[in-house]
């Protein structure tokens, strides 16, 4: 049974094939790492696990691309990718350091989607603009807005030394949209507070802030600790321990019931650089943590919009019939 809207068949479903997600690293930082707003970082962020490190390897976009393209190529046969400008805030900067990073997606084999990573607070019009311009001037079918919202609460925003509060992610979810971007938010479950750590009440505050903003997709991010950070200082401490897995799937399941059943489902659950991970233990096996959730899901009967609009029918994606769990 389909349980939730995933990414993946909704490309399929659009495209009538798989479209893949080429990581590419155009060399932004990060204005919480580079001393724009602080040299910390969130509290939770490794800088080493948030680049690929290729740009730093010599390789241009176009060498990036070609060097993962050649792969899925010729591993799955496949045609249609993303380009995906993953690695920190890739709007930081001068709106001519965006320009030039487009530009070099101009003429990619098989580019069909944009995704670009960013914070809310590193976008103007003129950026916008861009990006909605790259849209009809690089032939995309979408460009996907990924903005790190983490939590709608404005203390826990601060406590993780975020740098930027809700209402400025509720300005560039609306403006981007306005411009006709795909806007995905990424919003965390267990973020530290001061008085100890969100629950589900502040997860389910979250996805409903995010719901009622025009945005169209959504991903998860289970807490854990990574080394090298301040979360691994206060877990070390004693003061924050990260959820637990059936803490994890209860909380991901109530959002996911209460989630618009139109909204795209990017993840479910974070996913730790390769050595980052400090605690906890469940986080590193991603494949366990997929089953996890689907066997959660099937047990439960969870399935996204229960709780939320299926009043109005099932969603068209939704189909009892299909094999395909969570
Ligand atoms: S905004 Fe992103 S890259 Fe920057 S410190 Fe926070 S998590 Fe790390």
């Amino acid at each position: 049974m389909v349980r939730i809207h995933r990414l993946s068949a909704h490309l399929r479903r659009r495209f009538g094939e798989r479209v893949q997600k080429i990581p590419l690293d155009a060399g932004f930082s990060c204005p919480n790492r580079d001393g724009t707003l602080s040299r910390e970082g969130c509290v939770f962020c490794n800088p080493q696990g948030s680049g690929s490190g290729m740009l730093d390897r010599g390789l241009s976009i176009r060498e990036q691309w070609d060097f993962w393209r050649d792969i899925h190529v010729k591993k799955h046969g496949l045609s249609l990718f993303t380009a995906y400008l993953q690695s920190y805030s890739n709007t930081h900067g001068p709106a001519a350091k965006l320009a030039a990073a487009l530009d070099g997606l101009d003429g990619l084999p098989g580019l069909t989607c944009l995704s670009l990573g960013t914070r809310p607070d590193c976008l103007d019009a003129e950026k916008l603009d861009l990006l909605a311009a790259s849209k009809e001037r690089l032939g995309l079918a979408e460009v996907y807005l990924e903005l790190g919202l983490q939590s709608a609460s404005d203390v826990t925003l601060a406590h993780i030394n975020r740098g930027h509060d809700s209402a400025t992610f509720a300005n560039a979810a609306r403006e981007a949209a306005d411009r006709g971007l795909t806007v995905v938010a990424h919003v965390m479950a267990g973020l530290p507070t001061p008085q100890g750590r969100e629950e589900l009440a502040e997860l389910l505050d979250t996805v409903a802030f995010v719901d009622a903003l025009p945005v169209q997709g959504i991903k998860f991010h289970n807490v854990f600790v990574c080394r090298g950070t301040r979360l691994a200082r206060w877990f070390e401490q004693g003061d924050y321990a990260p959820p637990s897995q059936d803490e994890y799937l209860y909380w991901l399941g109530e959002a996911v019931m209460r989630l618009d059943p139109r909204m795209v489902i990017h993840r479910l659950n974070g996913n730790p650089a390769q050595g980052e991970l400090v605690a906890p233990a469940w986080a590193g096996n991603l494949r366990r943590v997929h089953n996890a959730v689907r066997d959660h899901f099937e047990k439960h009967d969870i399935w996204q919009g229960k709780l939320n609009g299926a009043e109005q029918g099932l969603p068209e994606w939704f189909d009892p019939d299909a094999g395909d769990g969570a």
